[in-house]
């Protein structure tokens, strides 16, 4: 089965809107003509509008980097679906390790992070890894099963046929350390196996499954050749558009 490639870009807390809004017309520029890989890139939520506008009809897509999940309420400082998605986003990271690591998110929090991305007609980008210590300890498989089960928990076949799953080690991000061929090999092919037990084969052969970590220009092309890798959430390197066009040319 063919999965179309996909290139996202996470551009954390950086860039005020018109930063934001500069790359993303430079980006969009770069990007004009292309059809594969899909692209998209997650500025903050402040940014999100005005670059979503500013993009509009180019092939870039434009997605959020977290959500609350109700829809609305007195929740103070926080961001719904619906909202997001009234703003022009099509995607949203959901569990990305900072989110975890930095800001307590479980893995019930995640699924209904996911429930109300699903509800309101966006398109999950599923962020699970291990830490070091956790590789170490070998207890790799059992870390990503629970996030990949807990998080999805609940969730029908039919609701999940737009889910991209991002791979990423803790320890890769931001770190400049990949994880090796081989590793990322194993953990792709062992999620995908993990899907179809969990959902369908159907599910899992038509799942996009990411990997993220200190991906850059130099090292995208071997990244991109393993089986099993349909495609890149690249942190650092996509805040610049001259680097992450290499990137998203991988193939040339
Ligand atoms: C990320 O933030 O998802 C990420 C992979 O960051 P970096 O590419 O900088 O390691």
């Amino acid at each position: 089965m063919s999965r179309r490639p996909f290139i996202a870009g996470n551009w954390k807390m950086y860039k005020t809107g018109p930063q934001a809004v500069e790359t993303a017309t430079d980006l969009a520029k770069l990007c004009s003509g292309i059809n594969d890989p899909e692209i998209m890139i997650a500025p903050t939520n402040l940014s999100l509008p005005l670059v979503a506008q500013a993009i509009k009809s180019s092939v870039v897509k434009v997605g959020a980097q977290n959500l609350h999940f109700q829809r609305e309420g007195a929740f103070t400082g926080e961001v719904s679906a619906d909202m997001i998605k009234a703003a022009g986003a099509e995607y949203i990271l959901i569990g990305h390790s900072e989110r975890r690591q930095y800001f307590g998110e479980t893995d019930t929090c995640v699924c209904q992070k996911i429930k109300a991305t699903l509800g309101a007609g966006l398109k999950p980008v599923l962020c699970i890894g291990e830490t070091e210590a956790q590789r170490d300890e070998g207890k790799t498989y059992f870390i990503l099963d629970k996030q990949v089960s807990d998080g999805l928990k609940g969730c029908g076949l039919g609701e999940l046929s737009d889910l991209v799953l991002a791979y990423e080690p803790v320890w890769a991000i931001g770190t400049g350390k990949t994880a090796s061929i081989d590793q990322v090999g194993e953990v792709h092919q062992h999620l995908r196996s993990l899907l179809g037990r969990l959902f369908s084969k159907d599910l899992a052969d038509r799942t996009r499954i990411l990997y993220g970590g200190s991906v850059k220009p130099e090292n995208v092309k071997d990244i991109m050749d393993i089986e099993d890798v349909d495609g890149a959430l690249v942190g650092g390197a996509s805040l610049d558009a001259d680097k992450f066009i290499k990137i998203i040319k991988y193939n040339e």
